[in-house]
Formats: C-alpha cells, sequence, structure tokens
C-alpha cells in the first residue's frame, strides 16, 4: 500500500493515522477487490472496435440495398441508441443503427437497414410499408421475433 501526505507531516503521524484508520482501509480494499472486473477501459476499446466493424458492415451493404430498394440515402451512422434499433431521418436521408447491434448476427443489421431504407419510400408503418417490406426482404418477420421477441425495442 502507498500512502502519501505533505512532506511537513511526520512518519509517526503518517503511520498513526494508518493503524487507526486500518479497519476503514482494508475494508475500502476489500471493497475494490470485490467489484466486478475493473476491465473498463478494455470493454470500452472492445466496443469501439465493435463500433468500427459494424459501420464498416453497414457501409459496405448500404449501396447493396439502396439499390435494391430504390432509395438514396445520404449516409448511415451508429450511436448509442437503447430503445431503438434504428431510426431514419428521412429529411437528411441519413439512417442510425444502434450500436447495440454491434454483437447481433449480420443478417439482422441487414434486416434494420432495410427498414430503415423503406422508410425512405413510406414513413409511416402503414400497410404499404409492410407490402414494400416483403417485397425486398421475404423473410423480414423471422428477423425481427429473432430481434425483438418482446417488442421491447421499435425500429
Ligand atoms: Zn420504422
Amino acid at each position: 500500500m502507498l500512502v502519501s501526505a505533505p512532506h511537513r507531516v511526520a512518519t509517526e503521524q503518517v503511520l498513526a493515522f494508518v493503524a487507526a484508520k486500518s479497519d476503514w482501509i482494508r475494508g475500502h480494499v476489500e471493497q475494490i477487490k470485490q467489484q466486478p472486473d475493473q476491465g473498463e477501459t478494455l470493454d470500452w476499446h472492445k466496443l469501439e472496435e465493435q463500433r468500427a466493424a459494424l459501420q464498416r458492415y453497414a457501409e459496405q451493404r448500404l449501396p447493396y440495398w439502396a439499390e435494391r430498394i430504390g432509395v438514396e440515402p445520404l449516409e448511415v451512422r451508429i450511436k448509442k441508441m437503447h430503445s431503438r434499433w434504428g431510426s431514419c431521418n428521412i429529411r437528411s436521408k441519413r439512417i442510425w443503427l444502434s450500436l447495440m447491434l454491434a454483437d447481433k448476427p449480420f443478417e439482422l443489421v441487414d434486416y434494420v437497414l432495410v427498414h430503415e431504407l423503406v422508410h425512405l419510400h413510406e414513413a409511416n408503418h402503414s400497410a404499404r410499408f409492410y407490402r414494400l417490406m416483403d417485397r425486398f426482404l421475404p423473410n423480414w418477420q423471422r428477423f425481427d421475433k429473432e430481434l425483438n421477441p418482446n417488442r421491447r425495442r421499435r425500429l
């Protein structure tokens, strides 16, 4: 253990202080040891890698789907979104994907991309919207169940 104290404080005083506080210090050390894995920095790096991988994949798929669906999106970007998997800004033609997709199978990323791109044709979740989904991604309902079993997060 390293104790830092101002120079003017005598060593004896420091030792006395440490002795007096030893239970408190020991308690804190134990508390720190019991905290779940101190790997926050590592996880952050992992998250950044995942974000980059998701961004690369989405950028690669965007022109493919845009051409099939017949829309002209500006770009796809990733951000932290907890309540939804993706969103589409119809005016700026920008597609947003949730960082939560980073550890999902790529086919589910495609599903969200298609959903958001179809919004460039049809803003609402109307019958027409779902007809377009059926046309461009006939399996979309299977992907939807996989991604959203409890329907808690929106697209
Ligand atoms: Zn939608």
